[in-house]
């Protein structure tokens, strides 16, 4: 349902993809939401007014990624849709930094609660304590379920481990968004009135912030964004 281009610098090896990208507002977090067109995904923003497709290109002359947003739908013909979309862009870019403040937040409070739990061993007659580590704060409680052979002090440390680990690895995927975010330049188009008109725009953009002549997505004439090299297209997915 979603096709996946995968593009390849011949020179670096660096790889790019051309994504089929959605968005929709949501009104209620005032944010613009982005996702991948897929067949789980499908019915996401169903009830938005407000909707479009994606599509990130790169512009030679800045030597910056460039994210086109169209709208397709308005359907109460909100006017300043154009505005609220991009509005919601950077609410949406704020919230994502403040998901990296409240992790960082929560990796110096730390809380944790832990169980005791008796289990019965069938092999062996005896009764074996395990310890179960609840960090109530991350991921609706990061539980760490500890061995049997441990100790309740061992079980702590090898969980605080862990959960710093899970904490570090979310915090590197929000940091890794919010840079291509803030790096990337982007430009709304409202094509809601008139689909057929606006998608011939596409053959005629600019960039937003160089105004020079930039391609609706990656393809082979695209420099690389690392070293200059020519890019090929190396690989073309249907993912469902
Ligand atoms: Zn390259
Ligand atoms: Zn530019």
């Amino acid at each position: 349902m979603a096709l996946t281009e995968e593009y390849t610098c011949k020179k670096c090896g660096n790889k790019l993809v051309n994504k089929d990208n959605l968005f929709f507002y949501d009104s209620e977090l005032k944010a613009t939401i982005v996702y991948p067109l897929l067949f789980s995904t499908a019915s996401r923003g169903a009830d938005s007014l407000i909707k479009g497709d994606v599509s990130e290109t790169y512009c030679q002359n800045c030597k910056k990624f460039v994210r086109i947003y169209i709208i397709t739908t308005n359907k109460n013909n909100i006017e300043n849709v154009h505005e609220i979309v991009k509005q919601g862009i950077n609410n949406n870019i704020d919230k994502k930094l403040m998901v990296i403040n409240e992790l960082k937040e929560i990796k110096k409070r730390e809380k944790y609660m832990v169980e005791k739990k008796k289990e019965k061993i069938m092999s062996k007659v005896a009764h074996e304590t395990s310890y179960i580590v609840i960090f109530p704060e991350l991921n609706n409680g990061f539980t760490y379920y500890g061995d049997s052979g441990l100790n309740e002090h061992e079980v702590i440390e090898k969980a605080i481990d862990g959960f710093h680990e899970q904490v570090d690895y979310i915090l590197d995927f929000y940091i890794k968004d919010y840079k291509k975010d803030i790096e990337a330049n982007y430009f709304v188009l409202d094509a809601s009135n008139n689909l057929s008109e606006s998608y011939n725009l596409l053959d005629n953009l600019n960039c937003p912030k160089c105004h020079a002549k930039i391609d609706y997505e990656i393809n082979e004439k695209t420099p690389c964004p690392k070293c200059g090299g020519k890019l090929s297209l190396t690989n073309t997915i249907d993912s469902h």
